[in-house]
């Protein structure tokens, strides 16, 4: 057999899932077909744990020549919803995956999933159990101990067959009876104790509306789905290990030597100070803890789309932390250190004063306005500049002035010089304060000499700042995101409900002024900007001409690190 080839040239190495993906395909297992499957179920939106699965399933494809398909696990009409279907295709494009028409349901292969059920019950392979869930979960026995047969497992097959037609004919209420399999109560693996195949749900399925009132479940609906599907190589996450002989199993029934799909295991993605659980993200937006599934702070795709993260940095990241099989915690701080290096590379770079302060140069002419040529992004070439107004007056950040500075305070402190970045050197003079002793003007001189292309432009000060003027400044409303949690683990303490453990400053709203040329950028939706020594900034949706709002999606540098570090 001759090696399979590496679409990818960039490709170093394979992970080990591709390493299984190629011994398969190099084997010839079915016919040297790789099809893999992306399965999410429509019950919330994507998470960056989603983003890890999609990077593998549709990965994998890419290198190999093989096709990924995208389908929606639908099993459960009581959680899902149109909504989430819709958002869940977005994202995955937006991510830069494509599955063409290989578009899918679960609730496709109702019927084909109910067809095998009836002949498991007529091969005496399945049973109807009355029992309530609470009693068939009492005889399920511990790993150690064996279960107890249900009192309904020796049904007859005719009994059988008309109470399965008329729980899905709507006969039954919900929780009255389920379909089981017959496989061994007393088996090591508690998932072959008899598991519930079929249950009856009568919410409305959002695509096959009233037709079923029983529904699959997980272990007896996505094996056969890979196998209707075509599916090779079924790649999910390292909780369904114990799963993976009852998927054997099942799919047993349907498959042949010609072609069987496998399952295949990694380990999921856990990320520090955030919670993955769709579960829990529901409770947050639906509580109004977080502005919707795609507040900036939520580790949702569409959070983070909106935070400003790129797809490219969300996919560089989970090529940094890789695939593995044991379970792990991931530093977030990882992820944030894989955006401030894509942004660096694209991000625009601007002025904008987040809290400022004025400052008034009394020795520049009153009427006078120069430009300033400031360079978009030094990291690109060609990126080009873009002009910049200076005046009399202008606006610093308040922080970059201290009036009794400690000593290597290189910033702006009383009688002490600084150069204003591409402009120049100034020197502060006199303080001034309101009744309440807050600073509320600097006034300074400038050395009209050291603007660059004149005599005094070599001249070095210790410190350089940003400031834009103050008669051209835009407003604009920033939100300052940070971690949604303050502890780095919320999902393992056991003795707090995790929505005390929310971080009270993950959103601080401030003021900032703005030079016009973030302003006109700040109109546009998905803009890239670096707001020069503050952080990386977007627009958010909420953004109008007149009424900019943007979002920080990352400061600078890492603070949370630096914290650590000290303590
Ligand atoms: P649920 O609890 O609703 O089942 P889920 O997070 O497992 O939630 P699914 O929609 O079933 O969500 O997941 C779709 C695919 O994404 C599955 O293959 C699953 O294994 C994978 N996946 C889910 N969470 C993660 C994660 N944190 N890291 C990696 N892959 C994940
Ligand atoms: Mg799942």
């Amino acid at each position: 057999m001759e090696e399979p080839e590496v679409k990818n040239e960039e490709a170093k190495g394979l992970n080990f899932v591709e390493q299984l993906v190629k011994e398969d395909l190099q084997a010839g297992k079915n016919g040297g077909r790789l099809n893999t499957r992306f399965p999410p179920e429509p019950n919330g939106y994507l998470h960056i744990g989603h983003a890890k699965a999609s990077c593998m399933d549709f990965g994998v494809a890419e290198k190999f020549g093989g096709t990924c398909n995208l389908r929606f696990d639908d099993t459960n009409p009581v959680k899902e919803d149109v909504e989430y279907v819709d958002s869940i295709r977005e994202d995955i494009h937006w991510l830069g995956f494509d599955w063409g028409d290989r578009e899918y349901y679960a609730s496709d292969y109702f019927p084909q999933l109910y067809d095998l059920a009836v002949r498991m019950i007529k091969e005496g392979k399945a049973y109807v159990d009355d029992q309530t869930s609470e009693q068939i979960a009492a005889q399920k026995g511990t790993p150690t101990e064996p279960g107890q047969n249900s009192p309904y497992r020796d049904r007859s097959v005719e009994e059988n067959l008309d109470l399965f037609t008329r729980m899905n004919a709507g006969e039954f209420e919900e929780g009255s009876r389920v379909l089981r399999a017959k496989i061994d109560m007393a088996s090591s693996n508690m998932h072959f104790r008899d598991p519930i195949m079929y249950r009856i749900i009568k919410t409305p399925h959002h695509r096959t509306g009233t037709t079923w009132k029983v529904y699959p479940m997980y272990d007896f609906a996505h094996g056969q789905s890979d196998y209707f599907e075509g599916v090779t190589h079924s790649i999910c996450t390292l909780e369904f290990v114990p799963h993976r002989p009852l998927y054997e199993h099942f799919v047993k029934e349907l498959a042949d030597d010609s072609y069987c799909p496998r399952q295949i295991e990694f380990n999921r993605l856990n990320l520090t100070y955030t919670v993955m659980s769709k579960r829990k993200l529901l409770q947050l937006v639906k509580e109004g803890l977080v502005a919707g599934w795609d507040d900036p702070r939520m580790p949702t795709i569409s959070g983070m789309r909106r935070r400003g993260y790129t797809p490219q940095s969300i996919r560089n990241f989970i090529d940094t932390i890789g695939y593995t099989k044991y379970e792990a915690l991931n530093s977030v701080s990882l992820l944030e250190h894989a955006v401030r290096d894509d942004l660096n590379r694209v991000a625009t770079r601007v002025m904008a004063v987040v809290n400022p302060v004025k400052l008034v140069l009394t020795n520049y002419p009153e009427d006078m306005v120069e430009t300033v040529e400031m360079d978009n992004n030094p990291e690109q070439e060609g990126a080009g500049t873009h002009s910049m107004p200076f005046s009399r007056e202008l606006y610093i950040e308040r922080d970059d002035f201290m009036e009794n500075p400690p000593k290597k305070f290189f910033r702006l402190a009383p009688g002490q010089e600084v150069r204003l970045k591409g402009a120049y050197i100034i020197k502060c003079e006199e303080v001034v304060k309101d009744a309440e002793g807050n600073i509320t003007e600097l006034r300074c001189t400038y050395d009209p000499e050291s603007r660059s292309g004149l005599p005094g432009a070599s001249r070095k000060v210790k410190g350089t700042l940003h400031w834009v003027s103050a008669p051209h400044a835009v407003d604009a409303e920033v939100r300052l995101y940070d971690r949604l949690f303050e502890v780095e683990n919320p999902a393992a303490e056991t003795e707090r409900d995790f929505r005390e453990m929310l971080n009270p400053q993950s959103l601080v709203i401030a003021h900032a002024k703005l030079e016009p040329y973030a302003a006109r950028l700040g109109e546009k939706a998905g803009e890239k900007m670096q707001f020069q020594r503050i952080g990386y900034f977007t627009p958010d949706y909420d953004t109008r001409p007149g009424a900019l709002v943007f979002n920080r999606t990352i400061a600078l540098k890492d603070s949370w690190e630096k914290a650590k570090a000290k303590a």
